[in-house]
């Protein structure tokens, strides 16, 4: 067996993992960092990238087949070619993690190892049976992976995750979707309009991360309208899932092809014997740590990425890796990072965004509520993407902008733009330049009422154009 001994071991080597070994060797540790799986990330490989690449696609599609509305006829109407989109999805997918896997093996062959990582102590690593590696420092950065529950048991050999899906060769004719989060409505409605019979079912009701209950219901009127939404089914509904003899699934009486796990992510730490490492756990398993600095107690030991279960997302899982990277250079030095303004996109069609503050955090006294729907709004109109709702949350003390929840379109672009303001007053954001005619305009109403009920400015407009720029 070989022996490593090195100042920073990371586990992992996702996004989160990459950004902390280089974070760490910039700031003059010599590093290890050790890769169980393919390399690329799990978003480029099967995640963030794949999924935006079928949605493009399915979103096209969908365009095509309503041209007729604007008096253009596509007289063969849409044919969707399953196994060409498909290679599309997978080709486009290949050059992005190829860029990564390049990235990657471009680093010297010592400070990489390939094999599964387990603890055997607070600073000790065995990979695979090959290495033990001893290190001043570890980062954990190991991602997440799918849960797929038990009510899945009868049926396990026949569930898609979301990895499976970017790997057919061909399309089914029906799935069921289970799971109303952001992976089940993101590939439920792609493949929707890629021709799929689909059902979402899902016992929460929620829609993606919205938790406004107005925005939540706009969501669910407009999306039900496309959709077959089954959301109601209640926590504790026995769900009845089989294995058809014929092939595929059944719920109760209905066949489908295939189903989907979209039943959420956990933390991928069951291998690492976490147990040996002398670190407290918490009821998932992973270690108990400070979400400012990544450090678990005061031990050596650092959690980056997904694996903290906390913001399940690309930019955050960089920016943690870095923040650990450099804490796990100088272990007597930790530094708490100081974190961005949430902000979470969902790629549906419409879209669904949240920045700062969640309306299910926020105390109802303390905000005033100003909103925008989107039936009527002049740009959205004139694209015909004239529906959605969109909140936004004000201080009541000082005016501050809180935070807002979305569910229009392009919000993936106003979402950016309000979270960049957050902590800004209303008032002040309304001073900002609005083009005519956006769909920024909207968020010019939303603010608008806000900024009204907050007395900061007079009485909105009737109509958007009758305001023109400014307050
Ligand atoms: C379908 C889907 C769509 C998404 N879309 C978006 C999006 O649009 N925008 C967005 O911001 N985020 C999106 N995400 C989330 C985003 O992909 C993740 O937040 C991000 O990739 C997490 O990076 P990470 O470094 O924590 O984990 P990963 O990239 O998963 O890296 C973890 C690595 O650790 C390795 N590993 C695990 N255990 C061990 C071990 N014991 N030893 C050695 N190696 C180990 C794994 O093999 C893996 O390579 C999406 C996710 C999914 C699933």
């Amino acid at each position: 067996m070989d022996t490593r001994s090195v100042d920073v071991a990371v586990i992992g080597a996702g996004t989160a993992g990459l950004v902390a070994r280089r974070e760490a060797e910039r700031n003059g540790a010599s590093t290890v960092l050790i890769e169980s799986g393919p390399y690329g990330t799990m978003c480029a490989r099967v995640g963030c990238m794949p999924s935006k690449l079928l949605i493009a696609a399915a979103d096209l599609a969908h365009e095509v087949s309503r041209a007729g509305e604007f008096g253009i006829a596509v007289p063969a109407g849409v044919r969707v070619d399953a196994a060409a989109v498909l290679e599309r999805v997978r080709r486009e997918r290949d050059r992005f993690a190829g860029f990564v896997i390049e990235d990657t093996e471009a680093l010297p062959a010592e400070v990489r190892l390939r094999g599964r990582a387990r603890f055997l102590g607070p600073t000790t690593l065995l990979v695979d049976d090959h290495t033990r590696v001893e290190a001043r420092a570890i980062v954990i950065a190991t991602g997440s992976r799918p849960h797929v529950p038990e009510i899945f048991d009868a049926v396990r050999d026949r569930v898609l995750v979301n990895d499976d899906v970017f790997e057919l060769e061909d399309l089914p004719d029906s799935i069921a979707v289970i799971g109303s989060g952001v992976i089940g409505l993101e590939l439920g409605q792609a493949l929707h309009r890629l021709g799929v019979r689909v059902a979402i079912f899902s016992r929460s009701g929620h829609i993606g991360p919205l938790t406004d209950p107005e925005v939540t219901r706009s969501a669910r009127d407009v999306l039900g309208a496309e959709l077959d939404l089954r959301l109601d089914l209640g926590r504790d509904a026995r769900f009845d899932l089989r294995a058809d003899p014929a092939g595929g699934v059944r719920i109760g009486d209905e066949h489908f092809d295939r189903v989907l796990a979209a039943t959420g992510r956990r933390p991928a730490v069951e291998s690492l014997d976490l147990e040996r490492a002398g670190v407290a756990l918490d009821a998932r398993g992973v270690p108990v740590h400070d979400a400012r600095t990544g450090r678990a107690g005061d031990s050596a030991i650092f959690v980056a990425g997904d694996v903290t279960g906390d913001r399940l997302l690309l930019h955050e899982a960089a920016d943690e890796g870095r923040i650990v990277g450099f804490n796990a250079a100088h272990p007597g030095d930790v530094r708490a990072h100081v974190r961005r303004t949430p902000l979470s996109v969902v790629f549906s069609d419409p879209q669904i965004a949240l920045f700062g503050e969640r309306f299910a955090d926020l105390d109802r006294d303390r905000i005033a509520i100003g909103s925008v729907n989107y039936a009527d709004q002049g740009r959205a109109r004139v694209m015909g993407r004239n529906a959605g709702l969109v909140r936004v949350y004000a201080d009541r003390r000082d005016g501050s902008l809180l935070g807002g929840e979305m569910f229009g379109p392009q919000v993936e672009h106003t979402a950016h733009l309000l979270a960049w303001v957050v902590g800004r007053g209303v008032d002040r954001i309304l001073e900002l330049p609005f083009y005519h005619p956006v769909v920024e305009e909207g968020i010019r109403t939303a603010l608008r009422s806000a900024a009204h009920q907050l007395q900061l400015v007079p009485a909105p407009c009737a109509h958007e154009l009758d305001c023109g720029p400014g307050v």
